[in-house]
């Protein structure tokens, strides 16, 4: 074993030795003043709140380093199956917060602070968002990689270290302008591992030749060569001393500083350009959310995380010195979407060209290893590259795509013979000018099961997008989990009051690592002391939201109205723009009513949050009405607090730790069919505010599981979508008669020049109205006025609040990442011993 390869005697002397972590807070305070003083070089007269965050943060990063160290030996020394997920985005959030509570050392920090003369909220909140990811798949990956170290599975996620994380929003005149994310300065976090490097390679030739025995060999050459340099990011667990590792790669370039040849040749300039070009693969996270551009550097960034991690996860085996075919029974690859598509047929090239495997025997390894997660059924968020683009930057690759393709399709036509359009419709290379690669296909081709992330989105797959397939493997290969947030992040660290009133209730925080325990608080729905309890927290995160409102936008709300909250990212299929509509027309109604019809109107508070992809207009227009929109509201004495609408700007997973525990109700209104699961509806219904919603994404068996009583739906059903766009496109298109107020309020001027928001009218009246506003628009507005009505009765809404919450147990991430493990990953968890 790898232990017996260290002699007992030197065993003993580095355990004798081996650091200790700190559990009482002296220790802490030990810590935190040898980090401030030594590590810093700071002291008691100039040590600020980010110092204090600095040390407060390297203390606890050396425990964490400590439980690394020993998981990382744990997994190596028990040599089981483990889990690699690949992620081009990891939300991750602010660390240290999530670090004290998972290692249970929060109120030891917390007083060790106050001894030092700081506030421990203060300091959490220095930290900078690590924002490496979108939205909802990206943060779903940092929910995984809790739950992952939580429930003590062996697992690594792998991604790509930007320099640029998702941008930070401003709102100028009620524009969204953007500034770089640059989040690395003093990041605590990471640990570079410059001894763990990989050469990538793009562009170049491949050469065909024989060796002795006559067997072909491809040999891809004079490329250029790009070094992945790798860093890890150690993921504590709850409540358990499983850490498990993320591993970003950074590029740079592989001949060392500069090309020293061009440099002595007096062409400095060109030498550092280099540089800086390898540089560039992982400057910037793309920040589209459900939309792929096809550039280049894009494809680039794919195949040097693909071909690194590969490399990283193959070195790992081939320690183990195990036979190729074991390889799947060591290793399980998840494909977060098809951005990590690459790697099925880089593990393809290193077992055939450098390995030299037979084709059929990699293949089986190949399929055996992958799964792959579809997120999305939007045709503008299939990712498909074109052929020119990849014969240039990846020829080997390309022509293992045609070889995967080619035995796909003699595999088709000898089971479905004389049926060319099938063929031409399953192939992963589309026919068009230029021709293309449909990723999504090549993924499904190359793993043993595809899943999609709830109910509803799993079955439109079968039936729609990926029917053909479904007909050519059999139903098996095509299964459903539905998704779900971690308990710890969302509940216990973003709503403490809440998480220790459960507490208090249910005798202890199992519910953290066991979420169908809330069911219990079913039986306290009639507690009037539990229900002021549980309405006062609630209220205290309304007052802490508009002191966040208050610090972001200037605007006063009032904490008892009626807080409306929509944040995610920007998008028509999202339907922000409804929701303003609505706000205009409940804007036109207050304004039209008598001081006494006034009375009876539930104060109301409309907040917006999101962010729109930089080159998405229709996005961005959405969020410059929604601005005018509160410019002329939230200062007309007609309304007063009767309305009030907020944008707040830069949503981020910080700003949404403070948002969630603070909604009466939050809106998930995509167009029916369109939204894979969503996420941050669970997390809202978790914090004990309801929602209205479509029937959409896992809205759905979040209904299934809290009851129809518990929910505002609204809106035609997925179903129905097809058969009305059809409509609409024949001319039956007739703008709802109240939306048809909206719209001449907003070409009257009222909130500023028309012009600006004529190409968001226009696809509606004009060009189709692609995602059904008008068509639900009458719903819409009818289910909030039963909101307004059910929200006056504050009894029956606080015990609704408390039966939703009881019923969410479905939703925690440990139940998903079970899940993923008996169906699809064949992965036991290893047992932590002391
Ligand atoms: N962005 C951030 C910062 C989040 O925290 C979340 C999830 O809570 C999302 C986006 C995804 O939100 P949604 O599921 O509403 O699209």
């Amino acid at each position: 074993t790898v232990e017996a390869s260290i002699p007992e005697q030197l065993r003993e002397a580095w355990r004798k030795h081996s650091a200790s972590e700190f559990t009482s807070k002296e220790q802490f305070e030990k810590e935190l003043v040898r980090h401030i003083e030594t590590t810093l070089a700071r002291s008691l007269y100039n040590c600020d709140d980010n110092a204090a965050y600095s040390g407060t943060a390297l203390a606890f990063r050396d425990r964490l380093i400590i439980e690394w160290n020993r998981t990382q030996q744990r997994q190596t020394f028990n040599d089981q199956k483990r889990v690699y997920y690949l992620s081009l985005e990891f939300l991750m959030g602010r660390a240290l917060d999530n670090a004290m509570l998972n290692v249970g050392q929060k109120e030891a920090a917390r007083d060790g602070l106050k001894d030092l003369g700081f506030r421990i909220e203060d300091v959490i909140s220095q930290e900078h968002d690590a924002a490496l990811g979108n939205g909802g798949l990206g943060r779903l990956a940092a929910c995984f990689l809790d739950s992952l170290a939580t429930l003590n599975y062996p697992a690594w996620g792998y991604g790509l270290r930007y320099r640029y994380g998702i941008f930070k929003q401003e709102i100028i005149d009620g524009y969204q302008v953007e500034i770089p994310d640059y989040w690395l300065d003093n990041n605590p976090w990471e640990f570079p591992r410059h001894d763990v490097t990989v050469d990538i390679q793009f562009y170049g030739t491949v050469r065909k030749t024989q060796d002795q025995n006559g067997k072909v060999q491809h040999l891809w050459e004079n490329g250029e060569i790009v070094q992945a340099v790798a860093y890890d990011v150690p993921i504590p667990g709850y409540g358990t001393k499983t850490t498990n590792n993320l591993r970003l790669w950074s590029s740079k370039a592989s001949t060392g500083e500069f090309d020293f040849q061009k440099f002595n040749a007096g062409d400095y300039e060109s030498a550092v350009a280099d540089q800086q070009r390898a540089e560039t693969i992982s400057a910037v996270l793309y920040p589209n959310d459900n939309l792929e551009r096809g550039k280049e550097l894009r494809l680039k960034q794919q195949y040097f995380w693909c071909a690194a991690s590969l490399f990283d996860i193959v070195r790992r085996f081939k320690k183990t010195k195990r036979a190729w075919s074991e390889f799947p029974d060591q290793v399980a690859i998840q494909l977060n979407d098809t951005h990590p598509t690459l790697a099925i047929v880089e593990m393809q090239r290193i077992l055939v060209d450098i390995e030299d495997l037979e084709w059929d025997e990699a293949w089986r390894i190949v399929t055996k290893t992958f799964g792959y997660t579809n997120h999305t059924v939007l045709p503008e968020a299939l990712e498909k590259w074109s052929v020119p683009l990849m014969q240039n930057l990846l020829p080997r690759h390309l022509q293992i795509i045609y070889e995967i393709n080619l035995f796909f399709l003699q595999y088709v036509e000898r089971n479905f013979p004389n049926d060319r359009d099938l063929l031409t419709r399953v192939s992963i290379i589309e026919e068009s000018h230029p021709k293309m690669v449909r990723m999504a296909y090549l993924a499904i081709i190359g793993s043993h099961k595809v899943n999609g992330v709830a109910e509803l989105h799993s079955d439109l797959l079968k039936t729609t997008l990926f029917k053909d397939f479904v007909e050519i493997y059999g139903p098996d290969r095509f299964t459903n989990v539905t998704n779900g947030v971690t308990p710890r992040r969302w509940l216990h660290q973003a709503n403490p009051e809440l998480s220790a009133l459960i507490a208090k209730k249910l005798g202890g925080h199992e519910f953290l690592t066991d979420l169908t325990l809330l069911d219990k608080l079913e039986a306290f729905v009639d507690d009037k002391e539990f229900r002021t309890e549980w309405a006062a927290i609630k209220s205290r995160n309304k007052v802490r939201l508009a002191q966040l409102i208050k610090e972001t936008t200037g605007y006063t709300v009032n904490p008892d109205a009626l807080f409306d909250v929509q944040v995610k990212r920007i998008h028509e299929y999202k339907r922000q723009q409804l929701n303003i509509f609505g706000v205009i027309h409940r804007y036109l109604t207050i304004k039209g009513m008598s001081a006494e019809e006034k009375k009876k109107v539930v104060p109301r508070v409309s907040i917006f949050g999101g962010k729109a992809a930089p080159g998405y207009w229709m996005a961005k227009t959405i969020i410059h009405l929604i601005n005018k929109v509160a410019d002329v509201v939230n200062k007309d004495p007609d309304v007063g607090d009767l309305l009030k609408v907020i944008f707040i700007p830069d949503y981020n997973v910080s700003k949404a730790e403070v948002i969630c525990p603070a909604s009466d109700i939050s809106e998930h209104i995509s167009t029916a069919g369109t939204e894979g699961s969503g996420t941050s509806n669970m997390k809202f219904v978790l914090n004990g505010g309801l929602i209205i919603g479509t029937c959409d994404g896992a809205n759905i068996e979040i209904t299934r599981e809290i009851s129809e009583q518990n929910i505002f739906l609204f809106g035609n059903l997925a179903e129905d979508v097809e058969e009305l766009r059809h409509r609409h496109f024949y001319g039956e298109f007739q703008l709802d008669p109240q939306l048809a107020k909206v719209f001449d309020a907003i070409k009257s001027n009222m909130f500023g020049d028309a012009a600006h928001f004529s190409a968001l009218t226009a696809s509606i009246e004009e060009h189709g109205d692609y995602y059904l506003v008008s068509d639900d628009f009458n719903s819409y507005i009818a289910a909030h006025a039963v909101v307004d009505q059910e929200f006056q009765n504050q009894k029956e809404w606080i015990a609704k609040s408390i039966a939703s919450v009881a019923r969410m147990g479905f939703f925690s991430t440990d139940r998903v990442i079970n899940e993923y493990a008996d169906s699809i990953w064949n992965v036991e968890p290893l047992a932590v011993k002391d």
